[in-house]
């Protein structure tokens, strides 16, 4: 039996347990990728919102040096002048500088104010310049391939930019740069911009180092609250960085993969407590098919003892081999005896079946339990004081009547004293008593006998059921009695109880209502 429960286990965690694990895994697996491949997807869409604000800077700046070109090259303007308008419509340019690309004295500053090239100024620039000098060399390298790039001098004073280009005049080269100033740049040229992108959920904003400047919504911003941040091109130290007002896709990702993941713990949930559903029905089932097959070699070995003696003795009394009367008496005694044994066990079985179909009906009365056991007596008044076996009755006077089934309670009470008299040791000493407590009547059978494990009295109750151990399954039985019992009890609204201790004896108690059938 044990083998086969295995076997049935092994096949459900192969069918059903192993197919759920690796599902279970790879969904695991695939929320996770899902989640990053969301995720990714996400951040590059905020990626190109910063890269359309920075390539506006960068046209912007283009058109910028593609202007001062324009100026300066042309014979015919008067530098300084379109040069100090130029600055005055772009309020964003503090200073227009230009120089020889070898760096002389030849350098002029051009702002809104006009020309103002002073010692002090021209010589800072000369140091910028020549600790700038690879950057210069890298943008004529761009310029003979026909790119007019811009680029970001290093300053070691500050963090204004200082925007370098070529410009090409006949066969001289001629280095421009651009002074910005920022808080001009930001407020005119940047705001308009970032405010055009953003939306009531998705906020631009421009830090310098962590420090916010401004944003789209003039709220306070943390820099570490940025979900994504670049540095704007050509503008060392400045950040453009986008945050969202309501929750994040990353929030959204995580909440549904936990909801998802909840999903499928309970559907896991499910399916393993309906595999433990399934395995435990059927190992009862196969337990029961055990004990019935346990039942039925015990019953035909019960049947065929009493069906020999009969057989044996009613033979000898035919063939006149007895001689004596007493002797016929004996033998008369033996058959009629073996014969109630025989009617007591078709019974039970028969009543079993009633049971079991729902079809066992009861007759209710008025009765006495003290009568009950009066009449019990009559039948085991052999077997209970035959000098192995000692019986005490002890019955309460003015015992209620109430309403029973009398053949029903003999049958629950005889076969209480057969197992008191069945499961004892040489010598029975057995109580039998009726009594009162709180609102039940109830009759006890006390023996001195084998008694039966706590783990049992749970069991002994149910059909087929007999105790294993020892030397129980010697007796003979069918493993019916007690659930007969129970069934008869319970059908009076009553209830069974067992009190014992393993080799100290049981004490077995029908209590019923004492208004039981109103
Ligand atoms: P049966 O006696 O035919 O085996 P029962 O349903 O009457 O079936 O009893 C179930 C089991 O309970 C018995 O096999 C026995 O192990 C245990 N049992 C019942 N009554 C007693 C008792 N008085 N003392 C010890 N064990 C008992």
């Amino acid at each position: 039996m044990l083998s086969s429960i295995k076997k049935i286990g092994i096949v459900i965690f192969i069918i059903v347990l192993l197919p759920l694990t690796v599902y279970t895994v790879y969904q695991l697996n695939n929320l996770s990728d899902n989640e990053k491949f969301l995720e990714n997807v996400y951040n590059e869409q905020l990626n190109t919102i910063i890269f359309s604000v920075n390539q506006y800077v960068d046209d912007l700046l283009q058109s910028w040096s593609g202007r001062i070109i324009n100026i300066y090259n042309n014979d015919n303007s008067d530098i300084q002048n379109e040069f100090t308008n130029f600055c005055s419509s772009n309020p964003s340019i503090s200073l227009i500088i230009i120089s020889d690309t070898l760096f002389s004295n030849d350098i002029k500053f051009y702002s809104k104010a006009g020309q103002n090239n002073s010692e002090n100024a021209i010589t800072r620039m000369q140091n910028i310049l020549k600790s700038n000098s690879e950057k210069i060399e890298n943008l004529k390298k761009f310029k003979n391939l026909g790119y007019n790039r811009i680029e970001t001098l290093s300053n070691k004073l500050d963090d204004t930019p200082l925007l370098s280009f070529l410009i090409n005049e006949e066969n001289n080269i001629r280095v421009a740069i651009l002074v910005i100033n920022m808080d001009e740049f930001i407020n005119k040229n940047l705001v308009s911009k970032i405010n055009s992108i953003s939306s009531n959920d998705l906020i631009v904003s421009v830090f310098h180092n962590e420090e916010l400047i401004t944003n789209s919504s003039n709220s306070e911003i943390q820099f570490s609250d940025l979900i994504e941040h670049k540095n704007i091109w050509n503008f060392p130290n400045y950040y453009l960085g986008v945050s969202t007002t309501s929750a994040t896709i990353q929030d959204i990702v995580k909440e549904r993969s936990f909801i998802n993941m909840i999903i499928l713990a309970l559907l896991n949930l499910i399916i393993i407590s309906g595999v433990i559903f399934l395995f435990i029905s059927i190992n009862r089932e196969i337990k029961l098919s055990q004990l019935k097959s346990d039942f039925v070699s015990n019953v035909s070995h019960e049947i065929r003892t009493p069906l020999s003696l009969i057989g044996m003795f009613a033979e000898t009394l035919e063939l006149h081999r007895v001689t004596t009367e007493e002797k016929k008496d004996e033998y008369y005694r033996i058959i009629r005896k073996e014969t109630e044994r025989l009617t007591r066990i078709v019974n039970s079985i028969l009543n079993f079946s009633k049971m079991e179909s729902n079809s066992k009906k009861y007759k209710f009365e008025k009765n006495n339990l003290n009568n009950i056991i009066d009449e019990v007596l009559v039948t085991y008044q052999h077997e209970l004081n035959n000098g192995k076996n000692i019986c005490l009755i002890k019955k309460l006077d003015n015992l209620p009547d109430i309403e029973i089934d009398k053949e029903a309670i003999m049958e629950a009470t005889m076969n209480l004293i057969d197992n008191a008299i069945k499961y004892c040791h040489d010598k029975c000493e057995i109580e039998i008593s009726t009594g009162i407590n709180d609102n039940f009547a109830y009759i006890e059978v006390k023996d001195n006998g084998i008694g039966i494990s706590k783990e049992n009295q749970k069991k002994i109750f149910e059909k087929f059921f007999r105790v294993t151990s020892g030397n129980v399954h010697n007796t003979k039985g069918s493993g019916l009695g007690l659930s007969l019992v129970k069934h008869i009890v319970e059908a009076h609204n009553g209830i069974i109880s067992v009190e014992s201790k393993l080799g100290n004896g049981s004490k077995f108690r029908l209590n019923f209502p004492i208004n039981n059938l109103t």
